[in-house]
């Protein structure tokens, strides 16, 4: 690829180069219109027709642009001219992981910390069908806040073509975190391939070495494909065991990721975590008031909220995912004692409740952090209440889950009619509301 744009298509200013990797050059560039950082990424369009790759990176890259995650790299905007393809994505200010590496390995907190989000980003693209399958230190970034930040999710096409080229493979480098089966191009299961490159990467992170070395390749790809590696003195015990399941050769016996949630050692570091995070909204909530009564609601929000004025349209049209709304022919106090005894059943915690707002959350860490709800009462008459229910943090897949295997029952004596319920209920609905009237 010789001269970049220095303006692309009126919306970019392409600045300094960031890195190269095998296909691509990637660029820092700017919004014209909003002055936002971003990473422009070009790809040469005529190697991957040579390959014809043209049509499984086009659905790949749908795939990228639904899964957003905090720990994965945003795709933005994808354009093409005739020669080049472009991504522009999220600017991940911090550059790669292993530029922290420099120094020596990292303290286990450290590590955990990455860790930590490297599992949540990989576990929340198997949950959407979605392996990486090219996990390795070029490929984890951090922003400017230090978070961590998967990038190429998707474009495993990429990750495999270079396997397939002998050319580039050399000019890759070493294999140093590819799964034994994948190697051996046997057919494979990417999710367990994924838990391979993770423990290598959590062993580099905590070693300042790679578990698999050798100045011969063949060396290393017999040491690869039994396993063979030895955690140095100073990991924790916790730590070396859970490796050892992580770089097991045969992806049938290596663990899963959930399984990898409930060691010992991820369980230690998110319970540090947690401890922090407590003490913190501890901090926050001893200032604020503890008052029982609900926001009422009036005829304008009815209206507001209703398309049409009766009872189904209520709830609005848009049916959104995240969110949800019941009425209720209860008072308040009975809504309000319902849901504490909801909250404790189903281990919820309840992080603030004042003036009939709820913050729950989940005691345990999902696929994208803890999953924590609000659900805001609203008095329309001091009989006729209605409960909205948001999702505030985590996988929208678990919160729908929670809201309807476990709220829902556990709250079903005092609800009337939950929204998505309302085109079955609607006929009946309608006919009540004729004979209550609101
Ligand atoms: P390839 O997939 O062809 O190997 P990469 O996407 O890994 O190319 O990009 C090469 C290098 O460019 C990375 O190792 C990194 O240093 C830099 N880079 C890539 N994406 C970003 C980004 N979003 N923000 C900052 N730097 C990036
Ligand atoms: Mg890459």
């Amino acid at each position: 690829m010789e001269n970049k744009p220095s303006v692309l298509t009126d919306k970019y200013e392409v600045g300094r180069l960031l890195g190269q990797g095998t296909f691509a050059k990637v660029y820092y560039g700017r919004s014209i219109r909003t002055n936002q950082s971003v990473a422009i990424k070009m790809i040469d369009k005529e190697k991957v027709i040579k390959l014809g790759l043209t049509d499984q990176i086009k659905r790949e890259i749908s795939v990228m642009r639904i899964a957003k995650h905090p720990n994965i790299v945003e795709l933005y905007e994808v354009m093409a001219t005739k020669t080049r393809i472009y991504f522009v994505m999220e600017y991940c200010k911090g550059g790669e992981l292993f530029n922290k590496l420099t120094k020596g390995k990292l303290r286990d907190d450290v590590a955990w910390n990455y860790f930590h989000q490297l599992i949540n980003a990989v576990d929340f693209c198997h949950s959407r069908g979605v392996y990486h399958r090219d996990i390795k230190p070029e490929n984890l970034l951090l922003d400017e806040d230090d978070n961590l930040k998967v990038s190429d999710f998707g474009l495993s096409a990429l990750a495999d073509c270079k396997r397939q080229d002998g050319l580039l493979h050399t000019t890759c480098g070493t294999p140093a975190y590819v799964a034994p089966e994948v190697i051996n191009r046997k057919g494979y299961d990417g999710t367990k391939a994924d838990v391979w490159s993770c423990g290598v990467v959590l062993f580099v992170l905590l070693a300042g070495y790679l578990p698999f070395r050798d100045s011969n390749l063949m060396e290393m790809y017999r040491k690869i494909g039994r396993g063979e590696f030895k955690s140095p003195s100073w990991f924790a015990p916790e730590v070396k065991r859970l490796l050892c399941k992580m770089l097991d050769p045969n992806p049938e016996t290596r663990i899963t990721i959930a399984k990898i949630r409930e060691s010992s050692w991820f369980r230690k570091g998110l319970h540090m975590k947690q401890k922090k995070i407590e003490k913190r909204v501890k901090e926050m909530s001893s200032e604020e008031s503890n008052t029982d009564q609900p926001r009422s609601i009036n005829a304008f929000d009815v209206i507001a909220l209703s398309s049409r004025f009766d009872l189904s349209g209520l709830f609005g049209d848009v049916c959104d995912k995240r969110e949800s709304r019941f009425t209720s022919k209860k008072p308040a106090s009975e809504i309000i004692s319902k849901m504490e005894e909801a909250a404790q059943r189903l281990k919820l915690r309840i992080r603030k409740r004042e003036a009939g707002l709820f913050k729950l959350e989940r005691l345990k860490e999902g696929r994208k952090g803890v999953v924590s709800m609000d659900a805001e009462i609203f008095q329309v008459t001091p009989t006729f209440h209605m409960v909205e229910v948001k999702k505030c943090n985590g996988d929208t897949l678990e919160y729908q889950k929670l809201v309807k295997e476990d709220l829902r029952p556990a709250l079903a004596d005092i609800v009337w009619v939950w929204q998505s319920d309302k085109d079955e209920e609607l006929v009946s609905a309608s006919q009540q509301q004729e004979e209550e009237s609101l």
